[in-house]
């Protein structure tokens, strides 16, 4: 063994550092540092190693543990050098991937009743730094993927979301952002993003009047805000996107709402279909047929709109459009059909840790792009392989004819029967 040259990861000092952390309130990073410098020279010396080299980190500003290792080496007698990093194994984006959705801080200043996470008003300690939102934004840009959308919690808790901005833009994505309407969204913040590149902003209106929308937010005067930021939008040119989350508490009132959206010349609507997570109840989600009725009147508006109508966990809308256009086989546009794409099949979710989802609303990781490249984990994780296998669907969606179009909220069935194979819960169809 005494010629061998061991390469060290410096990067592995993000993992091990952040473990620590996660079980010690009181983490000491330095101490962690100095256990891995004495673990591994304590493994090189036993192996009798002749020498040691150390890959220069990418990530900025963490060199301690290359310094720390590369000390302890010596001081057990072994030859220390500075080897240069094999290239990462950057992929193409693999099968379909167009959305890389990054949840860039859980802090948030509102308690909306419907809101994916269990927002609070402080950021995460070990939320990525901005260099390590600088590593996924190096990562993504390599797999050239359609978008690149920041969302929260609200991003605009974070000091740093300008430059982060104006990284993405720079490295040539397209780059979407949802905001909070709270004190800190100004029309000021809206020109500055616009300035920065950034091709979209969205926010949401869960209801055509204020009091829908202000219960839905749990704060009074959300709506006129919203308001407010939807007409500097159209001041600074920003396109803008609306989010509304679509529940039993506000079904009635979307004939109402798409009125709205028209007279507010938006560009995009998308349609968030009611996941259990976090604080949402399960007595608001909409039943097999009322979603069948919201698909109707997506399907409908859809004919008459300027604005494009995405939606998110509704995957059964993209059989809903087929049966439609199976009905009327000719004479309607592709643009009219609504795109189904912020749905899990090509668009990977990255928490405000580094953690890698099929979706926000999907709690099953398939590793963390500190420690692992992000295409990789798209690609070759075993949750991101299983979920893309439509013939591993079990129950109606594995004997559905559209399972390879549709296949189901995968976030809804594991929220609601333990199951991420398991058949969509709120589907009326019945397969032939
Ligand atoms: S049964 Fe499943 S795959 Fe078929 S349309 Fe319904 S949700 Fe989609």
């Amino acid at each position: 063994m005494g010629l061998v040259t061991v390469v060290v990861d410096a990067n592995h000092r993000t993992w091990w550092s952040r473990e620590s952390e996660r079980r010690d309130p009181k983490p000491d990073v330095g101490r962690d540092l100095d256990h891995i410098s004495w673990y591994f020279s304590a493994q090189i010396s036993n192996c009798r190693l002749s020498s040691i080299a150390f890959m220069p980190c990418s990530l900025v500003g963490d060199q301690h543990c290359a310094l720390s290792c590369a000390g302890q080496a010596a001081l057990n007698g072994v030859a220390v050098s500075a080897g240069d990093a094999p290239s990462p194994k950057i992929e193409p984006a693999g099968p379909g991937l167009r959305v890389v959705v990054w949840e860039a801080t859980q802090a948030c200043d509102m308690k909306c009743v419907q809101c994916r996470v269990n927002s609070r008003p402080h950021r995460h300690p070990l939320e990525l730094s901005t260099a390590e939102a600088f590593h996924l934004i190096d990562q993504v840009a390599k797999m050239k993927v359609s978008l690149f959308a920041l969302t929260g919690g609200d991003p605009l808790k974070r000091a740093d979301l300008l430059p982060i901005v104006q990284y993405a833009v720079r490295n040539g994505l397209q780059s979407s952002l949802t905001a909070s309407t709270t004190p800190l969204l100004q029309r000021q913040t809206i020109f500055d993003l616009k300035q920065s590149g950034l091709s979209s902003l969205a926010i949401g209106l869960d209801g055509s009047t204020p009091q829908l929308h202000d219960s839905f937010r749990g704060a009074q005067g959300s709506y006129k805000r919203t308001l407010e930021a939807i007409g500097w939008c159209q001041e600074a040119n920003l396109p803008l996107q609306i989010n509304t989350t679509l529940t039993r508490r506000n079904f009635a009132d979307l004939d109402n709402l798409i009125d709205l959206l028209i007279e507010k010349k938006i560009a995009f609507w998308n349609t968030f279909f009611l996941v259990p997570t976090a604080r949402v109840q399960i007595g608001d989600l909409l039943t097999a047929e009322e979603h069948e009725a919201a698909f109707a009147k997506l399907y409908e508006a859809s004919e008459r709109v300027n604005f494009d109508i995405k939606t998110t966990e509704g995957q059964h809308y993209a059989r809903f459009v087929a049966q439609q256009e199976a009905k009327q086989s000719s004479g309607r546009s592709k643009k009219t059909a609504a795109s189904p794409l912020f749905d899990d099949k090509g668009l990977v979710f990255v928490s405000h840790t580094g953690e890698v989802y099929p979706s926000g609303f999907l709690p099953l990781p398939a590793g963390n792009i500190l420690w692992e490249p992000l295409a990789e984990i798209y690609q070759y994780s075993p949750v991101f392989r299983t979920l893309r296998d439509s013939s591993q669907l079990k129950g109606k969606c594995g004997r559905c004819e559209y399972k390879a179009v549709c296949g189901g909220s995968r976030a809804r069935a594991y929220a609601m029967t333990n199951d991420p194979l398991a058949e969509e819960p709120r589907c009326a169809y019945t397969p032939a």
